[in-house]
């Protein structure tokens, strides 16, 4: 962050979309402790911090009445724990334009905060009204935008919000460059070899990914229940494993054009299958593609959970996304437990690792190795879309 920022007010869009319990306690702080840098960079230079943020999803989860359910969605409920990891005063605005907001914004003196209230209790945010984010731009003299998670959202205060402020008068906060500077370094200098590892639920939600990968990656690995459309399409059988029939035909293409490209596609040779879908299956290991009927894959095997380490420890680079099986249940998260250890010991050997989008990072920090690996990023959906090339609105508003 370049500017500065003395005497001015910083309007920020940050990810608190944290967490809740029945007592609207927060249950884990990640996002609110990520962003305390930024905020602490500007009130220490003499600024003062406007925050907006969405939590959850208001508009969704309506009262029976048709009403915004504000107690449950409201950032009131973050407002104490700010004050504590700030250490500065906070306010709190009811409503994130308005009379209040406005007044609040302007009485607001260096070295304070002012949250503002959920941006979501608007249809406007969601849906980037520009006269909607006309008045949040006219809280603040500075834009910054810290929130990377929504990065890949046309809302009004992750995007059109910026278009109200010139180049000298908004930015990245150091989340955000963070997330920018090695997801950039990941795709377009890495180190040889590339190792791309996916996972997760879905051929479907990955296949953009698994394409942009075969521009910069030596070995592709498929974990997950994504590899069961796979041996599907190579005539294999799966018993009961999630597949995506209908995607059956990108996966055969896809995997022509990992030969033509010489990209080394690895599925795992063997899973750990269970008679349902539950923590307490029976638990039994079959070749990945000859599980039988009433069997269904749910973690990789230990064969392949060796041979996808062995090809993550002799990597330079590994991008790692979606877990290698169900990891919430014990019994199917040791091909998970694997990889990561993997990454783990890559990274201590030099290579540049990276964890982002979707549930490898909740795996990630379940094994407690967050700290062994070189990035783990924050932002689910955005991370995707970047690894996937797409350009995301929320950073070229900054940069255009
Ligand atoms: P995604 O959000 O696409 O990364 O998918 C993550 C989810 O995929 C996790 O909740 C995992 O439990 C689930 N998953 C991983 N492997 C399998 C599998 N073999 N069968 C069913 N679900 C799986």
């Amino acid at each position: 962050m370049k500017l500065n920022f003395k005497d001015k007010k910083a309007l920020i869009r940050v990810d608190f979309n944290v967490p809740l319990d029945k007592e609207y306690k927060i249950t884990d702080d990640t996002r609110i402790r990520e962003a305390v840098p930024t905020i602490r960079h500007i009130l220490d230079q003499g600024g003062s911090v406007i925050l907006m943020s969405h939590l959850g999803r208001p508009l969704e989860k309506l009262n029976a009445n048709g009403s915004i359910n504000t107690q449950k969605f409201t950032l009131k409920h973050l407002v104490k724990h700010l004050r504590r990891k700030l250490k500065a005063k906070v306010h709190f605005a009811d409503d994130c334009v308005g009379k209040q907001a406005v007044k609040k914004a302007a009485a607001l003196q260096p070295g304070e905060v002012l949250l503002l209230e959920n941006t979501r209790f608007h249809p406007e945010e969601e849906a980037g009204d520009e006269g909607f984010a006309k008045k949040l731009a006219a809280l603040g003299d500075i834009y910054v935008n810290d929130a990377f998670g929504t990065a890949h959202r046309a809302h009004a205060s992750t995007t059109v919000v910026a278009q109200f402020f010139d180049k000298n008068h908004k930015t990245f906060g150091f989340l955000m460059e963070r997330e920018i500077e090695n997801a950039t370094r990941a795709m377009k200098t890495p180190a040889k070899p590339v190792t791309c590892v996916t996972g997760g639920s879905k051929v479907s939600d990955k296949i953009m990914l698994l394409e942009k990968f075969l521009y910069y990656a030596d070995n592709i690995l498929i974990g997950g229940a994504m590899a069961y459309t796979f041996f599907l399409a190579k005539k294999g059988t799966v018993g009961n494993s999630l597949v995506e029939a209908d995607k059956i035909k990108n996966a055969l293409e896809f995997l022509k054009k990992a030969r033509a490209a010489g990209v080394k596609v690895l599925l795992p040779k063997d899973s750990i299958c269970g008679d349902k879908f539950a923590a307490d299956a029976k638990v039994q290991i079959f070749p990945s593609n000859q599980i039988p009927a009433g069997w269904m894959g749910l973690d990789i095997g230990p064969s392949a959970a060796k041979s996808f380490a062995s090809v993550i420890r002799k990597s330079k680079t590994v991008i790692w996304n979606g877990p290698m099986g169900v990891f919430e249940m014990p019994a199917f998260a040791e091909g998970t437990k694997v990889v990561a250890k993997a990454c783990a010991s890559a990274t201590k050997k030099g290579a540049f690792t990276m964890v982002g989008g979707g549930d490898s990072v909740a795996a990630i920090n379940q094994l407690k190795l967050a700290k062994k690996v070189s990035f783990v990023s924050t932002g689910g959906g955005a991370m995707l879309e970047f690894l996937e090339g797409k350009e995301l609105p929320g950073i070229k508003a900054i940069t255009d």
